[in-house]
């Protein structure tokens, strides 16, 4: 049987690590990180998610703040907001929770994002500091994708990585950081045909694509390592799932992780970290 990779538990570990890390910044720079969040409406998964990234930043001693505006906020006004914390030079992280209303232009907002503020690492320059090898920040579901595989001494190089979804802010990255890494990457999509010939080689498969329990056993070869990053509601349960059937999957799996549990906790444990060294970096800085 396979070996469940608890993305709760390292994510447990590695928040200790940074709470420390944290009290001792704060006696050499006399403050502690700070991050701003901006949440736009009151779409009640979006409100949620932002509860469990103040939760968890509160317990590693990041001072947070939440801007929450009425779905009526002018595109204008929420710029003026962005310009105003990338000014504040007590404000390290900016993080805007989306999706936003139909009415603002998502990348406009993200674009005016200070890229050394951008702990979600989405702005252009964070996304082709990654495609360059240069240092930027990273995205948090991908960088905390790597982070699972390495807790469990995965071995990336030379190994043949299937990344389902090619999303800007999970797939593409992601399959980039599975290359650096020296693996040989294949991306799927909506368009990919005889998507199981290709799933069932992979010795490390990643389910990015959002659909409820997509990838089942009869897809995968034994052996496999497999990731699970999809968020959905199961129709019949609807309890929360993610984009592999687990109960077909396991039996296949070398490793596996689970939904909950597994990618979402990491996903916030890797935001923290960027505020973090956005904060470092900020000090270097001035
Ligand atoms: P997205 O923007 O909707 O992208 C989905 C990708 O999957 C697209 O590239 C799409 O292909 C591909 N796809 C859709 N149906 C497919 C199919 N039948 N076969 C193969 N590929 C298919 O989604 P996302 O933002 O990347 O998120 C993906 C999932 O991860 C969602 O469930 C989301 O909730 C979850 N998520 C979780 C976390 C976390 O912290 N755990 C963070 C972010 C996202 P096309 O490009 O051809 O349309």
């Amino acid at each position: 049987m396979g070996i469940i990779i608890s993305g709760t538990k390292l994510a447990a570990t590695r928040k200790e690590t940074l709470r420390q890390a944290i009290v001792e910044a704060k006696l050499k720079y006399d403050r502690v990180p700070r991050l701003a969040v901006i949440l736009v409406g009151n779409d009640v998964g979006s409100i949620s998610y932002v509860k469990g990234k103040e939760k968890a930043a509160l317990e590693v001693g990041i001072n947070i703040t939440t801007y929450h505006y009425d779905d009526s906020i002018t595109e204008k006004e929420l710029e003026d907001k962005i310009i105003s914390l990338n000014h504040d030079n007590t404000v390290d992280g900016i993080l805007v929770q989306l999706p936003l209303p139909k009415h603002i232009k998502q990348d406009k907002i993200i674009d005016l994002i200070s890229p050394n503020k951008d702990v979600d690492g989405f702005h252009p320059y964070n996304v082709a500091s990654l495609y360059l090898k240069h240092e930027g920040i990273l995205p948090c579901t991908p960088k905390g994708v790597i982070a699972l595989l390495d807790s469990k001494n995965i071995s990336i190089e030379g190994k043949r990585a299937v990344v389902v979804g090619r999303s800007n802010i999970v797939g593409m990255p992601l399959a980039k950081m599975l290359l650096d890494r020296n693996a040989t990457v294949t991306i799927c999509h909506s368009k990919t045909k005889d998507l199981k010939e290709i799933t069932k080689e992979a010795d490390i498969l990643i389910a990015c694509l959002g659909k409820a329990k997509f990838i089942t056993g009869n897809m995968v070869k034994d052996g496999v390592t497999v990731i699970d990053v999809g968020i959905n509601r199961d129709k019949e349960t609807n309890k929360l799932c993610g984009d592999v059937d687990f109960d077909s999957v396991y039996p296949h799996a070398a490793y596996i992780t689970k939904v909950p549990g597994g990618v979402g906790p990491m996903t916030i444990c890797c935001l923290l970290e960027n505020t973090y060294i956005a904060y470092l970096n900020q000090f270097k800085r001035n």
